[in-house]
């Protein structure tokens, strides 16, 4: 079995950097760190993510792809395109779209006051970042983002899949984002 790409991306495609960690995918943007630091810290197994054309100072990685769209969302339609990303590849809300660390299951009374009183009372799991402690729970905002990561990857499947064996764009890649947690 594949293990799921992991990723470093150029400073200016830091919402491409959220959007594949909604996804599940280990991704660190430059433009969280400072610059010499970052190239130190892409370790060569990793997909270099970039605007530009290349140059100098970029991580020595393996694998690079020029990044031709302007949108996040076209964006990362041109990721799982180019690399071939099968839907079950997608573990959606297992990190934090911050830190890009794993966020955990913590017990509801944990979380009291840390979140609105509505939430609270109304949602059984919540799942907490370990560094920078941030709260995440199942709501309606979950709902449109499964609906649109199953928007990109039929886009991806669809739009050119250069030989891709058919019958994966049906596929819901939505999980229950809590059950991975
Ligand atoms: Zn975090």
């Amino acid at each position: 079995m594949e293990t799921a790409p992991r990723f470093a991306v150029e400073r200016t495609l830091g919402r491409l950097a959220r959007l594949l960690r909604m996804l599940g995918f280990d991704t660190i943007s430059e433009c969280e760190h400072p610059r010499r630091d970052f190239a130190a810290r892409v370790d060569s197994g990793r997909v270099f993510l970039a605007r530009s054309r290349g140059g100098r100072g970029e991580p020595h990685v393996r694998r690079r792809l020029r990044i031709r769209s302007d949108r996040p969302a076209d964006q990362v339609v041109e990721v799982l395109r180019a690399l071939g990303i099968r839907p079950e590849a997608i573990r959606p809300f297992r990190l934090c779209l911050l830190c890009n660390e794993p966020i955990a299951r913590v017990e509801r009374r944990e979380v009291a006051g840390l979140v609105p009183d509505y939430t609270w009372e109304t949602n059984e799991t919540f799942t907490r970042c370990p560094r920078c402690r941030r709260v995440y729970w199942r709501g309606s905002h979950t709902e449109r983002a499964l609906a649109e990561i199953r928007t990109w990857v039929r886009r991806a499947t669809e739009e050119g899949g250069e030989g891709e064996p058919a019958g994966h764009a049906s596929r819901p890649a939505g999980k229950d984002p809590t059950a991975s947690a």
